[in-house]
């Protein structure tokens, strides 16, 4: 994918980033996928995209073969878009005094309470994160734990680990450690 380093760097730029929903794919799978799209259930990477739709489609046999990218993170139940996720973490990560339920409600023109869910979910994701870990990084894959286990090794600890944080280091996450203010 192109355009690493193609990242927002102001509130009103990352949401109309994230208005794109190609963008939101491609800014998910570099981060869920680094070494390539990989099937979520059996771990194949012989694959197709299914462009018109934004789904791949496994050609292994088994029940579950469509997915999309949300399929096995935190995001998966969430009728809430991509394009509310991306800039609400966004704003966690770039924020170095926290954000409010109150902030994202106003920049994002969702209820308060939508909100104050997203913000819960968001630290919840990150506590149960590996720890040390970007915010971004940590929230998109934050249902490692769950993962095959040799995906699991990979995905926390690398291979390639050090290549990753330096691809990630270019994003518009990358400098923001996971500390995150309790408050909201
Ligand atoms: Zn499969």
């Amino acid at each position: 994918m192109g355009t690493k380093g193609t990242s927002p760097r102001t509130l009103s730029e990352a949401i109309q980033y994230f208005a794109d929903p190609d963008k939101c794919l491609q800014y998910v799978v570099e981060r869920r996928w680094p070494n390539g799209v990989s099937c979520p259930t059996c771990g194949s990477k012989d694959i197709r995209f299914i462009s018109t739709r934004r789904i791949w489609e496994c050609k292994r046999k088994h029940t579950r073969k469509q997915f999309s990218v949300k399929v096995g993170t935190i995001l998966e139940d969430s009728p809430l878009g991509l394009d509310k996720w991306l800039p609400a973490v966004w704003m966690l990560a770039n924020r170095k005094n926290g954000v409010s339920s109150y902030e994202i409600h106003r920049a994002l023109g969702i209820t308060q309470k939508t909100a104050w869910f997203m913000l819960h979910r968001i630290r919840l994701a990150l506590k149960s994160g590996s720890g040390g870990v970007e915010v971004d990084k940590s929230f998109i894959g934050g249902k490692a734990r769950n993962m095959h286990m040799s995906k699991r090794s990979k995905s926390i600890t690398g291979p390639g680990g050090k290549d990753k944080t330096a691809a990630i280091g270019k994003g518009p996450l990358a400098p923001q450690r996971a500390s995150v203010p309790q408050y909201h």
